[in-house]
């Protein structure tokens, strides 16, 4: 068994056609990715603040929710939006064999098809969790994983305004690939105060490529 911390290193060390756990360097964006929508209650008041910035971004959907709000995932992709795979019901990936993960990974992705064309999607397991096995398939299949940079906190349950205070203290960088949430509110009370903060310092944003 590998350690979290060196799993971790190893994502950097493997090419970014295989993982992109960050993107190149001399990249002028800020990549921002949404986990675990689309959600009926967060996901509409945080489009509208995208929008608002001129913001792009990265959706990792669930499956699951995607049938249940169509119309968001449509609005995503009218908005300029990009669609990632987080599983159909977000399982825990570790109790899963390959053939059981692969099963909700190709089920998001003829779903995800359905509404932007694009047959494989990048992969970002539930809670991260990956294996070497299943980001070797991955690419055997010239799919890649997905994961992220910079951490923003935001499942933590702790109040925006503190977790904003931490992001100024080490702010993320062009190239960084953002993690936040948008089954809850909390990333888009941070983002209202970071957004304008950040155009200030001259950052742009993008979403991922596919
Ligand atoms: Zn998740």
């Amino acid at each position: 068994m590998i350690g979290w911390l060196k799993r971790t290193r190893l994502l950097h060390w493997l090419p970014d056609a295989v993982v992109l756990a960050a993107m190149p360097r001399g990249a002028r964006s800020l990549y921002l990715t949404f986990d675990d929508g689309p959600d009926p209650h967060y996901t509409p008041a945080l489009l509208d603040l995208l929008r608002q910035h001129q913001v792009r971004a990265t959706f990792f959907l669930i499956g699951a929710k995607v049938e249940g709000h169509p119309q968001l995932v449509q609005r995503m992709l009218a908005e300029g939006h990009r669609l990632g795979n987080h599983s159909y019901s977000h399982p825990n990936f570790n109790s899963l064999s390959l053939a059981g993960k692969m099963t909700e990974i190709d089920r998001t992705d003829r779903l995800l098809e359905g509404f932007d064309g694009i047959r494989h999607h990048g992969v970002r397991p539930p809670s991260g969790a990956f294996s070497v096995a299943l980001t070797l398939h991955l690419a055997r299949q010239r799919r890649r994983l997905m994961y992220w940079s910079y951490d923003s906190l935001d499942y933590q349950h702790r109040p925006p305004e503190e977790l904003v205070q931490r992001m100024r203290v080490e702010p993320p960088r062009a190239g960084d690939i953002v993690l936040m949430h948008d089954d809850s509110d909390c990333c888009t009370r941070m983002l209202e105060i970071l957004l304008p903060e950040w155009r200030a310092a001259g950052l742009r944003f993008d979403a991922l490529p596919t």
